[in-house]
């Protein structure tokens, strides 16, 4: 389809629809009392009027939103969304164990023991045998001391890293990292760096330039990039932080179940012993299909994190459900390596077909997530329309998640997908970019390389 409008120009519109919605916003009279409880002015916010300039834009161009679709039940490697069903690369289940029926048993069983909730914050009366089973069966996992679980992901990481880093401390993290460490690192008072994608080199330079000025420095990195889908260099991140004397945080998230034949995640992929990696920190939301997050570490961290990171502290205990299901999540995940096997031949046959077909899949080593980076989010989120109208669920990723040159589809795939819907996608969407590229809708990927390449 075509617009007729080029992306400039329908930016340029959008910006001044939004103007005009502003001007069109009555400001309050002299007289008017300060603060009129019955009528918040959010609509007055710099951020709505950025978001109704984007909707704007996005009408203009006859785009779809595609957020908040209704899925009518799971997601797995299929999904129904109002009565039709779609080949799904949307959802980071990634060993098919959602729809497991131990899964299920052992959430319904801790609902009839337990309830839905745990009442109470762990510390209170919050606590139940099933919570403190699942952080043994994690610190096991990483050979720790002691593991802490947290009711969210995103909590877990602003929680300790909140804790752990203060005034006069560095937080240096990998520029790619996912918002809840950044705003940990933000939310902490230390000094905040971010090293360039996976450059060790360019971490260790603003180490040895900048070390000695600050009391303590807290590196964190993502095992398994939720983006792009590489890995860290485990290794060579233990030999800075031991060479900086830092402390190295690894977020598992898209790791666990995902990396190593065992699917025990980053450190089972590179060979490492867990013990030289000062804290590890997962979620639960991902492999393990429920929610939350966690940490695991030596004793001493662990006992400080129970006693003052707030996230925990101040927070409801973990629905004893959920812990359950998570725990009989990772029980088949250690038993059942065959579903790993499975969700790495996928992940490698996505990641051969899409070169093959000449898409960009950026850095992606191929295990459970590629992106096909298009070019810009107006093409990002046509593309995914277009998917969609084809029966193929996906979503764009656009700025400020990824730099606006380097929009993309994100593709989850799992062990449950299909050789047949693997192909499939990548053929379609290969077709459906090339459509886009001769109507010229947005803008190419190789014009946006040819902009970097002269600065
Ligand atoms: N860390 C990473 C790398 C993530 O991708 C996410 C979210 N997917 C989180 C932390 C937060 O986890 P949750 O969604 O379980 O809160």
């Amino acid at each position: 389809m075509k617009t007729g409008l080029d992306r400039d120009a329908i930016l340029e519109l959008a910006r001044g629809m939004g103007k005009r919605a502003a001007r069109q916003h009555k400001a309050p009279s002299r007289n008017a009392p300060l603060f009129d409880p019955s009528k918040a002015d959010f609509a007055t916010l710099d951020l709505f009027q950025d978001m109704e300039m984007q909707r704007a834009a996005a009408q203009m161009a006859g785009l779809e939103n595609p957020y908040f679709h209704v899925h009518d039940g799971h997601l797995g490697p299929t999904t129904r969304v109002g009565g039709r069903e779609y080949v799904s690369f949307a959802g980071y289940d990634y060993l098919g164990l959602n729809t497991h029926k131990k899964v299920a048993e052992a959430a319904k069983k801790a609902i009839d023991t337990y309830g839905m909730s745990a009442s109470a914050s762990r510390p209170t009366a919050g606590n139940r045998p099933v919570h403190e089973e699942l952080e043994r069966r994690l610190a096991e996992l990483y050979g720790a001391e002691g593991a802490l679980i947290f009711v969210s992901g995103h909590a877990t990481n602003v929680s300790t890293i909140g804790l752990l880093a203060g005034p006069g401390d560095l937080v240096i993290h990998d520029r790619l990292s996912h918002n809840s460490i950044v705003t940990g690192a933000q939310l902490s008072g230390a000094v905040r760096m971010a090293f360039d994608h996976a450059d060790l080199v360019h971490l260790e330079k603003l180490l040895a330039t900048r070390r000695g000025r600050f009391n303590r420095v807290l590196i964190v990195v993502e095992g398994y990039y939720s983006m792009d889908g590489d890995v860290a260099d485990l290794e060579h991140l233990v030999r800075i932080k031991e060479k900086y004397a830092a402390w190295l945080m690894v977020d598992e998230a898209h790791a666990l179940g995902v990396l190593g034949n065992r699917g025990l995640g980053l450190f089972e992929h590179c060979g490492v012993d867990p013990a030289r990696i000062d804290i590890w920190m997962g979620t639960l939301s991902k492999t393990l299909c429920g929610c939350g997050g966690y940490i695991a570490g030596s004793s001493v961290l662990i006992e400080l994190l129970k006693y003052h990171a707030p996230g925990f502290m101040y927070s409801v205990g973990m629905p004893p459900a959920v812990a359950a299901a998570s725990l009989q999540a990772l029980d088949i995940m250690l038993k059942e390596p065959e579903r790993v096997e499975r969700l790495h031949e996928n992940g490698q046959l996505f990641l051969r077909e899409s070169r093959k077909a000449g898409l960009d899949t950026g850095l992606s080593e191929g295990y459970a997530i590629v992106p096909v980076i298009v070019g810009d989010s107006l093409r990002a989120v046509k593309l995914s329309n277009l998917l969609l109208e084809h029966g193929i669920f996906t979503i764009p990723v656009l700025s400020p998640a990824v730099p606006e040159k380097a929009a993309r589809i994100r593709f989850f795939i799992t062990s449950e997908h299909s050789r047949q819907q693997i192909k499939a996608a990548v053929e379609k969407t290969c077709q459906l970019l090339k459509q886009l590229e001769r109507e010229n809708f947005g803008l190419s990927r190789f014009a946006s390389r040819r902009d970097e390449e002269t600065g």
